[in-house]
């Protein structure tokens, strides 16, 4: 008997499977990228504050590549490649099917809210970028749960000397099994930097508004980082170029296309 599978439909499955795939692939072999690249951002900030001339290092490399690859393309790096994105989404996936066999169910964040908490992301960013301005790097990074993260991905279990960090990671994973990309969308200093980046992807995801179903909010409701294409210019830079809405949609309705025939 033939497969009738629907094209259209294959191609989507594809794309998630592709997506579990290459996440757990870089989590496994560039689980601190998302830090190193977020050192090169110190880094420059570092410099600007002694007056001292930038030096190209590694970090800086890789935060330049990062932010020219999220230029041409949008945050698919936050999407596919990201390891803290990625634990985001595997302890999100986890509660939730622990939550389901419990038969139980946390308190939602009211979606108006989203839209204030976004913001804080930028002022996290703001006050991690004055401290290095200020020379108080090396105290930044003592107390980041992503230098936790960092160090438990490398093996490396000695992580009693940082315990404001140990703190601040314990509570971001609880914010993970609550809020899908509860960190992502809320105080990710780096994803503050990507969605500020100037937009010019190859390709961007359109919405046909004419076709959608009056009232549908599938998409957004299903958008790890509550947004709905088209509906408010301002938060497409939280668009982590997931695929979810073009999965969810049942009209099929969100799809690739170059910038142009937006
Ligand atoms: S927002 Fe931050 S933690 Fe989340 S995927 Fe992007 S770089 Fe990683
Ligand atoms: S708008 Fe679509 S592709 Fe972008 S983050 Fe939301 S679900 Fe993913
Ligand atoms: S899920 Fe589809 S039909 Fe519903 S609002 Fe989104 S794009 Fe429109």
């Amino acid at each position: 008997m033939k497969n009738k599978t629907n094209p259209k439909l294959r191609t989507r499955k594809i794309l998630r499977w592709s997506r579990i795939a290459v996440q757990i692939l870089c989590f496994l072999f560039a689980a601190s990228l998302f830090s190193q690249a977020f050192n090169g951002v110190k880094e420059v900030f570092t410099a600007m504050g002694k007056g001292e001339p930038l030096s190209w290092s590694a970090f800086v490399l890789r935060t330049l590549v990062l932010c020219g690859v999220t230029i041409l393309l949008g945050r698919i790096f936050c999407g596919w490649v990201c390891a803290f994105g990625a634990l985001g989404d595997w302890i999100y996936q986890l509660s939730g099917a622990l939550l389901k066999k419990t038969k139980k169910k946390l308190p939602k964040i009211p979606l108006a809210w989203i839209p204030w908490l976004q913001k804080c992301k930028y002022l996290m960013l703001f006050v991690i970028l004055l401290l290095c301005f200020l020379g108080k790097g090396g105290w930044v990074t003592q107390n980041s749960p992503w230098t936790i993260f960092s160090l438990l991905t490398a093996g490396n279990f000695a992580i009693g000397k940082f315990p404001v960090a140990i703190v601040l990671f314990v509570l971001l994973l609880i914010g993970m099994a609550w809020e899908e990309r509860f960190f992502c969308k809320f105080f990710c200093p780096m994803g503050a930097v990507f969605s500020l980046l100037p937009e010019f992807p190859v390709f961007s995801l359109k919405r046909k508004e004419e076709q959608c179903i009056p009232n549908c909010k599938a998409c957004k409701m299903n958008c790890p980082v509550s947004i709905k294409i088209g509906e408010d210019p301002l938060t497409e830079g939280e668009c982590i170029r997931c695929g979810r809405c073009m999965q969810v949609c049942p009209k099929k309705n969100i799809s690739l296309f170059p910038k142009g025939e937006r």
